[in-house]
């Protein structure tokens, strides 16, 4: 049987895009559908956006500790439409970019929402495409809590959007968007709420660099309410009244639900065509091959519910293409993927915590450093960073790596390989530092904290 395409993708995102441009490159006669954003979640309201804005955000701090070191700043004052609309230039620049790189690889983009609709064929706008195979690469969409007044909040898709900029600014959740936006608008100026249901914010990480941060972040002028959650929120007038579990009310100009992500299958016709979703409502693929259950129907990224980050998106859509139109087929390695939460001051992190390393070996070696950046001595901020390195004793390998400070997701990056690589605390010890930076500490940490 004849076929339009080899692949038809749908979701131009990261993994969609990955995937279907490497596939054409290998021969494959490619199309993608997409019915918002050439780019996907990560160039659209996502990574890219978001780290502009926290670029944005720092200013206020770096203008602060400018004064220390001999410049007079006489800052007038933060624009929030400027920040927000040269974001949208940059973004609708990328999109672009996208929708170039796509064609020049003779990849066909259709514009719309697609539809499953037989084993071979998709529905976009009215109109049937053919295809051998079929990618699913529609990723996840913001959850809300189902509370009275949840229409009232936004979420990570609006926030980048904003008309006003708000004053007293609510967020709800713990997580990653959580923290990195308490973080942006508590740096533009917001008076800012952060409302956590449990304990310590950022689950799952490891448990001191949880309490560092959430240190940190609090001493910056983030309010974290710990132990609590929305029970409901009314209007008044413009004003959002956020009422908690505890009883308190606190008044807002916006709220924000960051309780997490779920996967985009709305009309997608892919539970009707022998798609089936595993325990945790993600689609249920094969982990090596990213077939699912229906023949020829493949899914990677956000929607099968593995790690929600862009790297790994891009690593499945191109170990997919790699076996589907290269003859090339291999695993990918999932084990000590480096993470970064843009909070302020950043968390780096690679590897097991020290809570995780605990239970996986007999005897482990935990080595600290917190200090103060040599740039604040001067500046008189007190911000402090906080590194950290969880050493397996009987192999000497390092196992965890994690630290909270400037330019932490840049400096984990580097250390990431070396733990791939498998090196141990003595090729650490071994190399010589560059000296002054904060990264040296990584290898110069001699004195074993615990074990
Ligand atoms: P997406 O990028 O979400 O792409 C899916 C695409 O499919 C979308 O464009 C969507 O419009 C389209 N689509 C959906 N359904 C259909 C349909 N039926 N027909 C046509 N098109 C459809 N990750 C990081 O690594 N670093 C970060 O700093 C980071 N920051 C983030 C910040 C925020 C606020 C958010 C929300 C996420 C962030 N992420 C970050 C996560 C990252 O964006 C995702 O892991 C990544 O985008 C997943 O890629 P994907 O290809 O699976 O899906
Ligand atoms: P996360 O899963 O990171 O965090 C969700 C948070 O919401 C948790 O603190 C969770 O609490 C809390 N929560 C869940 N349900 C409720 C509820 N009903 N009421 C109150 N609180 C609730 O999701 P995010 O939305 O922050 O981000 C989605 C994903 O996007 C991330 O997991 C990450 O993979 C990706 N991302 C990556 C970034 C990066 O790489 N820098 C940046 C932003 C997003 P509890 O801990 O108790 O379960």
């Amino acid at each position: 049987m004849s076929f339009d395409y080899d692949l038809f993708v749908i979701g131009a995102g990261s993994g969609g895009v990955r995937c279907a441009r490497m596939s054409a490159g290998f021969g494959a006669r490619v199309a993608v559908c997409e019915d918002r954003y050439m780019g996907g979640t990560c160039v659209n309201v996502g990574c890219v956006p978001k780290k502009l804005f926290v670029y944005g955000s720092h200013f206020s701090e770096d203008f602060r500790d400018a004064k220390s070191y001999g410049w007079d700043v006489d800052v007038k004052g933060f624009n929030w439409p400027t920040l927000r609309d040269n974001k949208s230039t940059e973004i609708e620049r990328l999109n672009g970019i996208y929708r170039n790189m796509l064609g020049n690889a003779g990849v066909d983009v259709i514009d719309g929402r697609g539809k499953i609709t037989g084993p071979n064929t998709v529905e976009v706008a009215g109109k049937s495409y053919t295809a051998e195979r079929i990618l699913i690469a529609t990723g996840g969409w913001p959850t809300r809590p189902e509370i009275p007044g949840k229409e009232h909040m936004i979420d990570s898709n609006e926030i980048f959007y904003l008309d006003e900029f708000p004053k007293r600014f609510v967020v709800l959740g713990g997580g990653y968007i959580a923290t990195e936006f308490a973080g942006i608008f508590e740096g533009l100026g917001s008076e800012v709420t952060q409302i956590y249901r449990g304990d310590m914010i950022l689950r799952g990480f490891d448990d001191e660099i949880r309490a560092f941060v959430q240190a940190e972040v609090t001493k910056k002028g983030v309010n974290i309410k710990t132990g609590v959650n929305i029970s409901s929120i009314e209007k008044v007038s413009d004003v959002l009244h956020v009422k908690l579990t505890d009883g308190s009310i606190i008044e807002a100009d916006a709220v924000l639900s960051a309780i997490g992500r779920h996967p985009n299958l709305e009309n997608l016709g892919a539970l009707e065509n022998g798609v089936t979703l595993n325990e945790r409502g993600y689609v249920k693929v094969d982990p090596v091959t990213f077939e699912t259950d229906a023949s020829g129907i493949y899914a990677v990224g956000d929607i099968i519910g593995g790690m929600e980050l862009t790297p790994v998106a891009l690593a499945e859509g191109m170990s997919l293409a790699n076996r589907l139109y290269n003859d090339n087929c291999y695993e990918i390695d999932y084990a000590d993927i480096a993470t970064a939460v843009f909070c302020q001051p950043n968390i780096g992190t690679v590897g097991l915590t020290e809570e995780q390393a605990r239970g996986a070996f007999d005897k482990i070696r935990v080595y600290t450093s917190e200090f103060r950046a040599m740039k604040h001595t001067v500046s008189g901020n007190t911000e402090r960073t906080l590194m950290k390195l969880i050493v397996d004793d009987s192999s000497d390998r390092v196992v965890g790596c994690h630290m909270v400070g400037a330019e932490a997701g840049e400096i984990i990056q580097g250390i990431a390989i070396a733990m791939k690589a498998g090196a141990t605390k003595k090729v650490f010890d071994q190399t010589i530092g560059i000296h002054p930076t904060s990264a040296e500490e990584f290898v110069t940490m001699r004195t074993m904290t615990r074990n």
